[in-house]
């Protein structure tokens, strides 16, 4: 196939995986265009993107969650709209092959990546209603977020595992986790922390290494939490 031909193709793929079909499918050509391409590129949508996903992902929200307190929704909701959310998200629809990067782009990968996923994930939001609406916008949002909204537990999501260890272990009236240092390594400037977490019902110390005291405890409360079945 001939290039443009292929991208084609590959845009119509992308539209089902959407569950959108564009009508000017310059505003789905515009959202994966990353600034690094040039000065026509997704920036102002995702902007507005920003702001519609906040809101319709509120709306879907307050719509399940009959009774929560605001504080429990705007922790969702967080969580839901975070950059690492959107980016898996965007991941699951492939955009990474369709993105239109500028050459420096091309080369770097990981972390950067990350967020220009997360970034054309709202760019396109925006591109579905600057095309279909707003109503066309909410369907797409609900269904995108449709199974993580299924599988979603509102006392747990977006808390941190040390949050999660201790109100599950107080919820089974068991005592609360015990932290330890169990050794500091390296120079003053790249100091490696190894913390234990003593979970008293599983008579067990679950160790975790990282670069501060803190990151090293929440790694060890998810370790323990694995070992709980409470992932
Ligand atoms: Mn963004």
């Amino acid at each position: 196939m001939a290039g443009q031909a292929e991208r084609q193709f590959k845009l119509r793929q992308l539209s089902e995986r959407l569950g959108y079909v564009f009508k000017e499918v310059s505003w789905l050509e515009l959202a994966l265009t990353h600034r690094s391409a040039g000065a026509k590129n997704n920036e102002r949508l995702e902007f507005l993107g920003d702001s519609l996903v906040n809101f319709m992902v509120a709306d879907l929200l307050f719509e399940q969650f009959k009774t929560l307190p605001e504080g429990d929704l705007s922790r969702i909701r967080a969580h839901l709209v975070k950059g690492e959310t959107l980016a898996k998200l965007a991941k699951n629809l492939a955009l990474s092959e369709l993105l239109t990067l500028g050459p420096g782009e091309l080369k770097s990968g990981g972390y950067r990546r990350e967020s220009i996923l997360a970034d054309a994930l709202e760019a396109i939001i925006a591109a579905v209603y600057q095309d279909g609406g707003l109503q066309a916008c909410r369907g797409f949002v609900e269904s995108l977020y449709a199974s993580s909204l299924h599988a979603l537990d509102p006392q747990t999501v977006g808390k941190d595992p040390k949050t999660r260890l201790q109100e599950w272990l107080q919820s089974q009236q068991h005592p609360l986790p015990d932290y330890s240092i169990i050794s500091v390594n390296g120079a003053a400037h790249a100091q490696v922390f190894t913390v234990a977490c003593y979970v008293a019902p599983l008579n067990t110390k679950f160790e975790a290494t990282d670069t501060s005291r803190r990151k090293a405890e929440q790694k060890a409360a998810e370790i323990a939490l694995e070992a709980l079945g409470q992932v």
